[in-house]
C-alpha cells in the first residue's frame, strides 16, 4: 500500500484530473485487487460506464438490502446483461436471520441506521476485506458529509477513490447525453436519487438530488460513506441504534 503523504499528494494531483485519468491511475496501480460499488440508478450510470469501460471484468459490487424496487433490479439485471458487467451481489450477513426474521418488516422504519449498518454496511465491509481499493461514486455537492471527502481516502488498510468527486448534478447529465446512457426506470416518476424502497419518496424538480432518500428522517447517509464504514465492530457503532442489536439478536 501506499505511504499516508502518497496519499494525500495524489489526493491533492487529482483535484485538476478527470474520473477517467484517476480510474486509469487505480486500475493500473491495484489490478487485481480493485472493485468498485454501484447503486445501479441513474446518476451511478456515467461511473459505472467510465469504470467497466476501463477495465472489463472489474467486479461491481452491489448492496441487494431486500428493500430495492423492483425496477432498480430489473435495471441492475439489463445493464449487467447488456454491457456483460461483473455483478456481485452482496446480502446481509446470515448470522442476522433470527433477529431480521423478528424485526426485518418494521426495521428500515424503527431503526433505519441499525438497518444500513446490516444490510449494506456490514456486507460491504466484508466484501472489501480481501482488497485493497475501492472505487465509489460520491459527490462533493450530494450531502455535507460527502462536501468533506477527498479524491483518495484510506480507511482500515483500503485505499477508497472517489473519481466524481468535484463534479456536479449538470456533468453526470452531461455524461449521460454524450453516451446516451440508459436511465433509471423511476427516474422520470420524480425519483432522481434511488434507494430502498421504504427510505426513498418522489421529489419535486427543484428539490436537492437527495432530498427523497429518508425524508423528515434526519438521516442523510447510509453509513457506507461515514465514521460508521470505519468501524468494523458491531460494538463500536451500537451508540448509534436505537434497538439494542446485541439483546435483539440473542
Ligand atoms: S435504506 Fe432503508 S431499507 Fe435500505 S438498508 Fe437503509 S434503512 Fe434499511
Amino acid at each position: 500500500m501506499l505511504a499516508v503523504q502518497e496519499i494525500e499528494r495524489l489526493s491533492e494531483e487529482f483535484e485538476t484530473k478527470t474520473p477517467q485519468e484517476i480510474i486509469q491511475w487505480a486500475v493500473d496501480t491495484f489490478w487485481p485487487e480493485i472493485a468498485m460499488s454501484s447503486s445501479f440508478q441513474t446518476q451511478s450510470m456515467p461511473l459505472l460506464h467510465m469504470v467497466t469501460s476501463l477495465k472489463r471484468g472489474i467486479p461491481v459490487f452491489f448492496i441487494d438490502t431486500g428493500y430495492h424496487f423492483w425496477e432498480t433490479l430489473m435495471f441492475r439485471e439489463k445493464i449487467a446483461s447488456e454491457w456483460k458487467i461483473n455483478v456481485i451481489d452482496l446480502y446481509r450477513d446470515t448470522r442476522w436471520d433470527v433477529f431480521a426474521r423478528q424485526n426485518v418488516r418494521n426495521l428500515p422504519l424503527d431503526d433505519p441506521n441499525l438497518c444500513c449498518y446490516l444490510h449494506k454496511v456490514q456486507p460491504m465491509q466484508n466484501a472489501l476485506k480481501d482488497i485493497k481499493a475501492w472505487v465509489s461514486g460520491i459527490r462533493r455537492d450530494q450531502t455535507s458529509v460527502r462536501a468533506n471527502a477527498k479524491i483518495l481516502e484510506m480507511q482500515n488498510g483500503l485505499l477508497k477513490i472517489n473519481p466524481l468527486l468535484n463534479w456536479k448534478t449538470v456533468d453526470i447529465q452531461n455524461y449521460m447525453e454524450e453516451h446516451n446512457l440508459p436511465v433509471h426506470p423511476l427516474y422520470e416518476k420524480g425519483y432522481k436519487s434511488v434507494g430502498c424502497a421504504p427510505c426513498t419518496i418522489p421529489i419535486g424538480v427543484d428539490d436537492d438530488e437527495r432530498s427523497g432518500r429518508w425524508a423528515g428522517r434526519g438521516k442523510v447517509e447510509c453509513g457506507l460513506h461515514t465514521d460508521m464504514f470505519r468501524k468494523k465492530d458491531i460494538a463500536e457503532v451500537q451508540d448509534e441504534f436505537q434497538m439494542d442489536v446485541m439483546k435483539a439478536s440473542k
